[in-house]
């Protein structure tokens, strides 16, 4: 296990160094278009960790948001606590996320990590056979999507025990079965 001390970076200094600067832009690739400043969402999957009561303020929002501060390369193997080291995840993709000692596999893992709108349709799919959730790109240019997410999100806070953590694929699917069934206004 890398060592326990306190990660003293700031998430906004993290946020400003990988969607504020060219160098971080250009690190974090396509995934950088999808993220607003102003709405703090997971590097990888683009789930979004914005604290409905906090200002909408560049930078400052990001410190309370729930995501991790992970390491591209890890403490054990010699990586430093510099925003150029670190980036923001949720507690799932940081439990996914690989542990080596070379950033660009992380980095690469990141790019092509599924987004948080595609898993819910893939789940909804698979669990459901729910056909108008059917052809649901990995897109978050989809209003669809971005509906899905808004209608699962609001239950995931409301209805989980896991807020701010983990979020296994049969928690969601549950929460997506719940989601569905109310909307139709059966009981499950
Ligand atoms: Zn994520």
């Amino acid at each position: 296990m890398a060592s326990r001390r306190r990660i003293e970076t700031r998430k906004a200094t993290i946020a400003e160094y990988w969607l504020g600067s060219s160098e971080g832009l250009d690190r974090l690739r396509e995934n950088a278009a999808l993220i607003d400043l102003g709405e703090p969402h997971c590097f990888a999957c683009g789930f979004d960790a914005t604290e409905p009561e906090e200002p909408p303020e560049i930078w400052s929002v990001w410190d309370k948001a729930a995501l991790d501060r992970c390491h591209l390369v890890p403490r054990s193997l010699g990586g430093d606590d510099l925003p150029s080291n670190l980036v923001l995840l949720c507690r799932s993709c940081h439990r996914d996320a690989p542990n080596v000692g070379d950033p660009t596999y992380m980095l690469r893992w990141i790019t092509g990590r599924e987004s948080y709108g595609a898993r819910i349709a893939r789940l909804a799919n698979g669990a459901l056979g729910v056909d108008e959730l059917k052809g649901l790109a990995d897109s978050f240019d989809s209003e669809r999507v971005l509906e899905a997410v808004g209608v699962v999100g609001a239950l995931l806070r409301a209805w989980t025990g896991t807020h701010g953590g983990y979020m296994n694929d049969s928690t969601l699917e549950a929460v997506i079965a719940e989601a569905v069934c109310r909307a139709g206004g059966r009981s499950t």
